[in-house]
Protein backbone atom coordinates (compact mmCIF):
# COMPACT_ATOMS: atom_id res chain seq x y z
CA UNK A 1 0.00 0.00 0.00
CA UNK A 2 1.24 3.85 -0.28
CA UNK A 3 1.24 3.81 3.55
CA UNK A 4 3.52 1.13 3.92
CA UNK A 5 5.53 1.91 0.79
CA UNK A 6 6.05 5.46 2.73
CA UNK A 7 6.92 3.91 5.91
CA UNK A 8 9.55 2.06 4.70
CA UNK A 9 10.98 4.74 2.34
CA UNK A 10 11.13 6.46 5.52
CA UNK A 11 12.54 3.77 7.87
CA UNK A 12 15.20 3.79 5.03
CA UNK A 13 16.19 7.52 4.76
CA UNK A 14 16.30 7.30 9.14
CA UNK A 15 18.02 4.16 8.85
CA UNK A 16 20.95 5.56 6.32
CA UNK A 17 21.51 8.64 8.58
CA UNK A 18 21.75 6.43 11.73
CA UNK A 19 24.25 4.44 9.42
CA UNK A 20 25.94 7.41 8.66
CA UNK A 21 26.74 8.79 12.11
CA UNK A 22 27.61 5.57 13.78
CA UNK A 23 31.17 6.09 11.48
CA UNK A 24 31.96 8.82 14.06
CA UNK A 25 29.59 8.65 16.93
CA UNK A 26 28.90 5.41 18.65
CA UNK A 27 25.46 4.38 18.40
CA UNK A 28 24.76 7.29 15.87
CA UNK A 29 23.46 9.58 18.21
CA UNK A 30 24.05 11.52 21.46
CA UNK A 31 21.55 9.68 24.18
CA UNK A 32 20.82 5.78 24.21
CA UNK A 33 17.37 6.55 25.21
CA UNK A 34 16.47 7.94 21.74
CA UNK A 35 17.72 4.94 20.04
CA UNK A 36 14.05 3.55 18.37
CA UNK A 37 13.55 0.20 15.76
CA UNK A 38 13.11 1.46 13.11
CA UNK A 39 14.96 4.62 13.72
CA UNK A 40 12.92 7.83 12.71
CA UNK A 41 15.00 11.00 12.12
CA UNK A 42 13.67 13.77 12.31
CA UNK A 43 14.49 17.23 10.52
CA UNK A 44 11.83 20.03 11.59
CA UNK A 45 8.86 20.66 14.02
CA UNK A 46 6.66 23.18 14.61
CA UNK A 47 3.74 23.64 17.18
CA UNK A 48 2.57 20.25 17.34
CA UNK A 49 3.85 19.14 14.51
CA UNK A 50 7.16 17.28 13.31
CA UNK A 51 8.35 16.01 9.60
CA UNK A 52 10.89 13.37 9.29
CA UNK A 53 14.01 13.34 7.03
CA UNK A 54 10.66 12.07 4.47
CA UNK A 55 9.17 14.92 4.53
CA UNK A 56 6.06 12.73 6.48
CA UNK A 57 4.04 15.04 8.96
CA UNK A 58 3.27 13.89 12.33
CA UNK A 59 1.42 15.32 15.58
CA UNK A 60 3.66 15.15 18.15
CA UNK A 61 3.05 13.62 21.74
CA UNK A 62 6.79 13.11 22.95
CA UNK A 63 7.78 16.71 22.46
CA UNK A 64 11.28 15.98 23.31
CA UNK A 65 10.88 13.77 26.72
CA UNK A 66 8.22 15.95 27.84
CA UNK A 67 9.57 19.55 27.50
CA UNK A 68 8.02 21.35 24.60
CA UNK A 69 4.90 22.53 26.86
CA UNK A 70 4.26 25.54 24.22
CA UNK A 71 4.62 23.34 21.27
CA UNK A 72 7.99 23.25 18.98
CA UNK A 73 9.68 26.52 17.87
CA UNK A 74 7.44 28.73 19.95
CA UNK A 75 7.50 32.09 18.65
CA UNK A 76 8.00 34.28 21.31
CA UNK A 77 11.06 32.10 22.93
CA UNK A 78 12.41 32.40 19.26
CA UNK A 79 12.40 36.22 19.34
CA UNK A 80 13.87 36.65 22.77
CA UNK A 81 16.40 34.23 22.26
CA UNK A 82 17.30 36.08 18.39
CA UNK A 83 17.38 39.39 20.65
CA UNK A 84 19.54 37.44 23.07
CA UNK A 85 22.26 36.19 20.22
CA UNK A 86 22.10 39.85 19.07
CA UNK A 87 23.72 40.87 22.52
CA UNK A 88 26.43 38.60 21.82
CA UNK A 89 26.53 36.65 25.51
CA UNK A 90 28.48 39.74 26.72
CA UNK A 91 27.38 40.10 29.94
CA UNK A 92 28.67 36.58 30.94
CA UNK A 93 31.04 34.53 32.40
CA UNK A 94 32.27 37.36 34.76
CA UNK A 95 30.05 38.19 37.48
CA UNK A 96 26.12 38.19 37.86
CA UNK A 97 23.80 38.93 35.03
CA UNK A 98 20.84 40.87 35.05
CA UNK A 99 18.34 38.02 33.69
CA UNK A 100 19.81 35.18 36.15
CA UNK A 101 18.45 37.64 38.63
CA UNK A 102 15.17 38.08 36.72
CA UNK A 103 14.73 34.47 35.79
CA UNK A 104 15.76 33.16 39.53
CA UNK A 105 13.05 35.91 40.90
CA UNK A 106 9.67 34.55 38.26
CA UNK A 107 11.14 30.81 39.24
CA UNK A 108 10.48 31.77 43.14
CA UNK A 109 6.86 33.67 42.31
CA UNK A 110 5.65 30.26 39.83
CA UNK A 111 7.00 27.99 42.42
CA UNK A 112 6.70 30.35 45.68
CA UNK A 113 7.06 26.95 48.45
CA UNK A 114 10.90 27.11 47.23
CA UNK A 115 13.12 30.20 48.74
CA UNK A 116 16.15 29.82 46.63
CA UNK A 117 17.30 28.62 43.16
CA UNK A 118 20.73 27.45 41.32
CA UNK A 119 20.85 27.11 37.48
CA UNK A 120 22.02 24.29 35.92
CA UNK A 121 22.43 22.94 31.94
CA UNK A 122 20.34 19.63 32.89
CA UNK A 123 18.01 17.82 35.14
CA UNK A 124 20.87 14.86 35.77
CA UNK A 125 23.38 17.46 36.90
CA UNK A 126 20.38 19.11 39.52
CA UNK A 127 19.69 16.16 40.86
CA UNK A 128 22.99 15.14 41.02
CA UNK A 129 23.81 18.63 43.12
CA UNK A 130 20.49 17.56 45.02
CA UNK A 131 22.04 14.79 47.11
CA UNK A 132 25.46 16.60 47.03
CA UNK A 133 23.81 19.33 49.25
CA UNK A 134 21.89 16.64 51.25
CA UNK A 135 25.00 15.12 52.16
CA UNK A 136 26.47 17.83 53.18
CA UNK A 137 23.59 19.14 55.09
CA UNK A 138 23.14 16.12 57.10
CA UNK A 139 26.57 14.57 57.59
CA UNK A 140 24.82 11.15 55.95
CA UNK A 141 25.17 9.27 53.02
CA UNK A 142 22.97 7.08 51.91
CA UNK A 143 20.38 7.56 49.34
CA UNK A 144 16.97 6.30 49.06
CA UNK A 145 15.21 5.84 45.29
CA UNK A 146 12.38 4.66 43.77
CA UNK A 147 11.90 1.69 42.04
CA UNK A 148 11.22 2.54 38.31
CA UNK A 149 11.95 6.27 38.92
CA UNK A 150 14.44 8.05 36.65
CA UNK A 151 16.36 10.65 38.40
CA UNK A 152 19.10 10.84 35.60
CA UNK A 153 22.39 9.68 34.07
CA UNK A 154 24.64 10.63 37.17
CA UNK A 155 26.04 7.82 39.22
CA UNK A 156 24.57 8.81 42.25
CA UNK A 157 21.21 7.98 41.00
CA UNK A 158 21.53 5.61 37.72
CA UNK A 159 19.84 2.77 39.13
CA UNK A 160 16.37 0.83 38.84
CA UNK A 161 15.08 1.96 36.02
CA UNK A 162 13.75 -1.49 34.09
CA UNK A 163 10.76 -2.53 32.38
CA UNK A 164 11.31 -6.58 33.72
CA UNK A 165 12.19 -8.96 36.43
CA UNK A 166 14.36 -10.56 34.47
CA UNK A 167 16.25 -6.74 33.75
CA UNK A 168 16.28 -6.60 37.81
CA UNK A 169 18.41 -10.13 38.19
CA UNK A 170 16.15 -10.83 41.11
CA UNK A 171 12.98 -10.81 43.04
CA UNK A 172 11.75 -7.62 44.55
CA UNK A 173 11.31 -7.60 48.40
CA UNK A 174 8.26 -5.84 48.60
CA UNK A 175 8.18 -3.78 52.19
CA UNK A 176 11.67 -3.35 51.79
CA UNK A 177 14.58 -2.59 49.52
CA UNK A 178 14.78 -4.13 45.70
CA UNK A 179 17.86 -5.42 44.19
CA UNK A 180 20.16 -3.16 42.98
CA UNK A 181 20.10 -3.16 39.07
CA UNK A 182 22.86 0.02 38.03
CA UNK A 183 21.52 1.07 34.32
CA UNK A 184 25.58 1.39 33.31
CA UNK A 185 28.74 -0.09 34.28
CA UNK A 186 31.53 2.14 35.83
CA UNK A 187 29.79 2.75 39.01
CA UNK A 188 31.97 1.64 41.57
CA UNK A 189 30.46 -0.97 44.32
CA UNK A 190 30.92 1.78 47.45
CA UNK A 191 28.61 4.51 45.57
CA UNK A 192 25.94 1.62 44.60
CA UNK A 193 26.23 0.55 48.43
CA UNK A 194 24.99 4.00 49.15
CA UNK A 195 21.85 3.63 47.05
CA UNK A 196 18.11 1.57 48.74
CA UNK A 197 15.64 1.64 45.75
CA UNK A 198 12.27 1.35 47.41
CA UNK A 199 8.77 0.49 45.68
CA UNK A 200 6.86 3.98 44.88
CA UNK A 201 3.76 4.58 47.11
CA UNK A 202 5.25 2.09 49.88
CA UNK A 203 5.66 4.47 53.31
CA UNK A 204 6.93 1.24 55.32
CA UNK A 205 10.07 0.53 52.90
CA UNK A 206 10.79 3.60 53.53
CA UNK A 207 10.95 3.65 57.13
CA UNK A 208 12.52 0.41 57.28
CA UNK A 209 15.62 1.81 55.35
CA UNK A 210 15.61 4.97 57.51
CA UNK A 211 16.02 2.55 60.14
CA UNK A 212 18.74 0.83 58.96
CA UNK A 213 20.92 3.00 57.34
CA UNK A 214 22.28 7.14 57.81
CA UNK A 215 19.78 8.42 55.17
CA UNK A 216 20.86 11.90 53.64
CA UNK A 217 18.11 11.98 51.22
CA UNK A 218 14.76 10.56 49.69
CA UNK A 219 14.82 11.32 46.18
CA UNK A 220 11.71 10.73 43.78
CA UNK A 221 9.63 11.85 41.30
CA UNK A 222 6.39 13.13 42.98
CA UNK A 223 4.40 11.19 39.93
CA UNK A 224 6.45 7.86 39.06
CA UNK A 225 6.67 9.49 34.68
CA UNK A 226 9.18 7.35 33.65
CA UNK A 227 7.03 3.79 33.38
CA UNK A 228 3.99 6.22 32.73
CA UNK A 229 2.19 8.11 34.84
CA UNK A 230 1.65 6.51 38.59
CA UNK A 231 0.51 9.30 40.71
CA UNK A 232 0.40 9.17 44.78
CA UNK A 233 -1.88 7.29 46.61
CA UNK A 234 -3.59 9.49 49.01
CA UNK A 235 -1.09 10.11 51.93
CA UNK A 236 1.78 9.19 50.74
CA UNK A 237 3.34 12.13 49.86
CA UNK A 238 2.12 13.71 53.42
CA UNK A 239 4.07 10.51 54.93
CA UNK A 240 6.90 10.97 53.06
CA UNK A 241 6.68 14.61 54.20
CA UNK A 242 6.30 13.30 58.11
CA UNK A 243 9.36 10.75 57.72
CA UNK A 244 11.75 12.94 56.54
CA UNK A 245 10.88 15.19 59.54
CA UNK A 246 10.72 12.91 61.74
CA UNK A 247 13.86 11.41 60.86
CA UNK A 248 16.01 13.99 59.70
CA UNK A 249 17.05 13.57 55.74
CA UNK A 250 16.09 15.46 53.05
CA UNK A 251 12.94 15.07 50.66
CA UNK A 252 13.78 15.99 47.16
CA UNK A 253 11.41 15.80 44.49
CA UNK A 254 12.65 15.40 41.25
CA UNK A 255 10.32 17.63 38.99
CA UNK A 256 12.35 17.34 35.89
CA UNK A 257 9.55 16.09 34.23
CA UNK A 258 6.18 17.64 36.49
CA UNK A 259 7.16 20.67 36.88
CA UNK A 260 5.74 23.67 34.90
CA UNK A 261 3.26 20.57 33.46
CA UNK A 262 1.91 19.67 36.75
CA UNK A 263 0.90 23.10 36.95
CA UNK A 264 2.50 26.54 37.42
CA UNK A 265 3.63 25.47 40.93
CA UNK A 266 4.98 21.94 40.16
CA UNK A 267 3.18 18.89 41.70
CA UNK A 268 4.24 20.27 45.30
CA UNK A 269 1.61 22.78 44.60
CA UNK A 270 -0.49 20.42 43.01
CA UNK A 271 -0.37 17.63 46.48
CA UNK A 272 0.19 20.62 48.54
CA UNK A 273 2.84 19.04 50.02
CA UNK A 274 6.01 20.69 50.13
CA UNK A 275 9.63 19.35 50.09
CA UNK A 276 13.06 20.65 51.19
CA UNK A 277 14.63 20.47 47.73
CA UNK A 278 13.32 19.99 43.99
CA UNK A 279 14.58 19.89 40.78
CA UNK A 280 13.03 21.12 37.22
CA UNK A 281 14.30 21.15 33.80
CA UNK A 282 12.67 20.05 30.46
CA UNK A 283 9.40 22.83 30.16
CA UNK A 284 11.00 25.59 32.32
CA UNK A 285 12.75 26.67 28.92
CA UNK A 286 10.27 24.95 26.26
CA UNK A 287 13.39 22.96 25.22
CA UNK A 288 16.02 24.66 26.17
CA UNK A 289 19.08 23.23 28.20
CA UNK A 290 18.79 24.82 31.78
CA UNK A 291 17.34 22.81 34.91
CA UNK A 292 17.17 24.17 38.29
CA UNK A 293 18.12 22.94 42.00
CA UNK A 294 15.61 25.04 44.36
CA UNK A 295 15.00 24.60 47.71
CA UNK A 296 15.22 25.68 51.43
CA UNK A 297 17.38 28.41 52.14
CA UNK A 298 19.39 27.01 54.80
CA UNK A 299 20.34 24.22 52.06
CA UNK A 300 20.79 26.38 49.52
CA UNK A 301 22.97 28.96 50.98
CA UNK A 302 25.45 26.44 51.54
CA UNK A 303 27.02 27.18 48.76
CA UNK A 304 28.16 30.85 50.46
CA UNK A 305 28.83 28.66 53.82
CA UNK A 306 31.59 30.06 55.22
CA UNK A 307 32.91 26.79 56.70
CA UNK A 308 34.45 25.31 53.92
CA UNK A 309 33.52 21.76 55.21
CA UNK A 310 30.07 22.58 54.91
CA UNK A 311 29.87 24.81 51.79
CA UNK A 312 29.02 22.85 48.71
CA UNK A 313 30.63 23.57 45.24
CA UNK A 314 28.34 25.14 42.57
CA UNK A 315 30.31 25.81 39.77
CA UNK A 316 30.07 25.20 35.49
CA UNK A 317 31.04 27.24 32.47
CA UNK A 318 27.62 27.30 31.39
CA UNK A 319 25.38 27.28 34.30
CA UNK A 320 22.71 30.23 33.78
CA UNK A 321 23.89 30.59 29.98
CA UNK A 322 22.19 33.64 28.87
CA UNK A 323 20.55 31.74 25.81
CA UNK A 324 18.50 29.14 28.04
CA UNK A 325 18.07 31.43 30.58
CA UNK A 326 16.54 34.10 27.78
CA UNK A 327 14.55 31.17 26.90
CA UNK A 328 13.14 30.21 30.36
CA UNK A 329 12.52 33.92 30.78
CA UNK A 330 10.23 33.67 27.89
CA UNK A 331 8.76 30.65 28.72
CA UNK A 332 7.67 30.96 32.14
CA UNK A 333 6.39 34.28 31.44
CA UNK A 334 3.86 32.88 29.10
CA UNK A 335 2.97 30.01 31.38
CA UNK A 336 2.58 32.68 34.03
CA UNK A 337 0.73 34.98 32.01
CA UNK A 338 -3.03 34.79 34.11
CA UNK A 339 -4.66 36.27 30.08
CA UNK A 340 -3.50 32.92 28.16
CA UNK A 341 -4.59 30.84 30.94
CA UNK A 342 -2.32 27.73 29.18
CA UNK A 343 -3.12 25.63 32.32
CA UNK A 344 -6.81 25.59 31.90
CA UNK A 345 -6.16 25.25 27.89
CA UNK A 346 -3.86 22.03 28.67
CA UNK A 347 -6.36 20.12 31.10
CA UNK A 348 -9.04 20.54 28.89
CA UNK A 349 -7.19 19.85 25.64
CA UNK A 350 -6.02 16.45 27.46
CA UNK A 351 -8.63 15.87 29.12
CA UNK A 352 -10.54 15.83 26.16
CA UNK A 353 -7.99 13.14 24.64
CA UNK A 354 -8.23 10.64 27.67
CA UNK A 355 -11.90 10.57 27.98
CA UNK A 356 -11.62 9.94 23.91
CA UNK A 357 -9.47 7.31 24.51
CA UNK A 358 -11.18 5.30 27.14
CA UNK A 359 -14.47 5.55 24.89
CA UNK A 360 -12.18 3.86 22.29
CA UNK A 361 -10.82 1.10 24.15
CA UNK A 362 -14.12 0.24 25.89
CA UNK A 363 -16.25 0.67 22.17
CA UNK A 364 -13.52 -1.59 21.05
CA UNK A 365 -13.53 -4.29 23.84
CA UNK A 366 -9.44 -3.42 24.70
CA UNK A 367 -8.80 -3.80 28.38
CA UNK A 368 -6.97 -0.18 29.09
CA UNK A 369 -6.40 2.14 31.94
CA UNK A 370 -5.86 5.53 30.63
CA UNK A 371 -4.17 7.90 33.27
CA UNK A 372 -3.70 11.66 33.28
CA UNK A 373 -1.78 14.28 35.45
CA UNK A 374 -1.61 17.87 33.55
CA UNK A 375 -0.91 17.34 30.08
CA UNK A 376 0.92 13.93 30.70
CA UNK A 377 -1.22 10.89 30.17
CA UNK A 378 -0.44 6.63 29.41
CA UNK A 379 -2.53 3.98 28.37
CA UNK A 380 -1.90 0.90 30.70
CA UNK A 381 -3.15 -2.36 28.50
CA UNK A 382 -4.16 -4.21 31.85
CA UNK A 383 -7.11 -4.70 34.17
CA UNK A 384 -5.93 -1.81 36.40
CA UNK A 385 -4.09 1.45 36.47
CA UNK A 386 -0.46 0.38 38.57
CA UNK A 387 0.32 1.94 41.65
CA UNK A 388 3.83 0.95 41.38
CA UNK A 389 6.74 -0.38 39.82
CA UNK A 390 5.89 -4.42 40.42
CA UNK A 391 1.78 -3.82 39.53
CA UNK A 392 3.19 -2.12 36.25
CA UNK A 393 5.46 -5.09 35.16
CA UNK A 394 2.92 -7.69 36.61
CA UNK A 395 -0.18 -6.49 34.40
CA UNK A 396 0.66 -4.35 31.95
CA UNK A 397 0.78 -5.93 28.40
CA UNK A 398 3.70 -4.44 26.91
CA UNK A 399 3.47 -6.36 23.47
CA UNK A 400 0.68 -4.57 23.05
CA UNK A 401 2.11 -1.28 24.04
CA UNK A 402 4.82 -1.36 21.57
CA UNK A 403 2.38 -2.33 18.10
CA UNK A 404 -0.28 0.22 19.24
CA UNK A 405 2.83 2.73 19.32
CA UNK A 406 4.43 1.78 16.06
CA UNK A 407 0.92 1.63 14.61
CA UNK A 408 0.02 5.40 15.85
CA UNK A 409 3.57 6.25 14.41
CA UNK A 410 2.76 4.55 10.85
CA UNK A 411 -0.40 6.56 10.95
CA UNK A 412 1.31 9.98 12.13
CA UNK A 413 0.69 9.99 15.75
CA UNK A 414 4.08 10.59 17.47
CA UNK A 415 4.44 9.00 20.17
CA UNK A 416 7.91 7.51 21.65
CA UNK A 417 7.91 3.85 20.49
CA UNK A 418 9.10 2.44 23.85
CA UNK A 419 6.03 0.94 25.82
CA UNK A 420 4.63 3.17 29.14
CA UNK A 421 6.45 6.54 27.52
CA UNK A 422 4.05 9.11 28.40
CA UNK A 423 2.38 11.60 26.37
CA UNK A 424 2.27 15.10 26.48
CA UNK A 425 -0.02 17.70 24.97
CA UNK A 426 1.35 20.98 24.56
CA UNK A 427 0.01 24.14 24.58
CA UNK A 428 -0.12 24.48 20.59
CA UNK A 429 -2.40 21.23 20.35
CA UNK A 430 -5.80 22.40 18.98
CA UNK A 431 -9.17 20.58 19.08
CA UNK A 432 -8.92 19.56 15.57
CA UNK A 433 -5.32 17.79 16.36
CA UNK A 434 -6.87 16.53 19.41
CA UNK A 435 -9.63 14.99 17.16
CA UNK A 436 -7.46 13.88 14.21
CA UNK A 437 -5.85 11.97 17.20
CA UNK A 438 -8.44 10.27 18.48
CA UNK A 439 -9.75 9.32 14.77
CA UNK A 440 -6.53 7.41 14.51
CA UNK A 441 -6.53 5.90 17.50
CA UNK A 442 -9.67 4.30 16.49
CA UNK A 443 -8.67 2.95 13.41
CA UNK A 444 -5.58 1.83 15.30
CA UNK A 445 -7.51 -0.36 17.67
CA UNK A 446 -9.71 -1.29 14.96
CA UNK A 447 -7.11 -2.86 13.24
CA UNK A 448 -4.96 -4.35 16.43
CA UNK A 449 -8.21 -6.17 17.47
CA UNK A 450 -9.14 -7.49 14.03
N1 LIG B 1 14.66 13.43 36.39
C1 LIG B 1 13.60 13.02 35.67
C2 LIG B 1 12.31 12.74 36.37
C3 LIG B 1 13.69 12.86 34.29
O1 LIG B 1 12.63 12.44 33.59
C4 LIG B 1 14.92 13.18 33.67
C5 LIG B 1 15.07 13.02 32.20
O2 LIG B 1 14.28 12.40 31.53
C6 LIG B 1 16.00 13.59 34.45
C7 LIG B 1 15.84 13.71 35.80
C8 LIG B 1 17.32 13.92 33.84
O3 LIG B 1 17.24 15.09 33.13
P1 LIG B 1 18.25 15.40 31.92
O4 LIG B 1 17.95 14.38 30.87
O5 LIG B 1 17.93 16.80 31.51
O6 LIG B 1 19.62 15.24 32.45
Amino acid sequence: TATSAASSATASRSQQLLERNKQWIPGGMASVNRATSPAIAFAKASGAYMWDVDGKKYIDYHAGFAPYILGHSDPDVNAAVVAAMEQGLSNYGSGPTEQEGTLAELFLKCVPTMERVQFYNSGSEATAQSIRVARAFTGRDHVILMQGGYNGNQNVVAINLMDSVEALGGKPVVGGEYPKCPMTAGIPQAELDLLHPVEYNDLEAVEAMVKKYAIAALVMEPVLQNVGVIPPAPGYLEGLRQLADQYGFVLVFDEVKTGFRASLGGYQEVAGVTPDLSTFGKAMANGYPIAALAGKAELLELAVDPDPNRRVLVAGTYNAHPIPVTASLACLKKLSDPSLQLYAQLDQQTETLVSGMRDIFSRQGVEAQVVRQGSAHVAYFGSQAPTNWWELITSHDFAFDAKYRQALIERGIYHFPKPTKQGSVSAAHTSTDIANTLDVIDQVVQSLVE
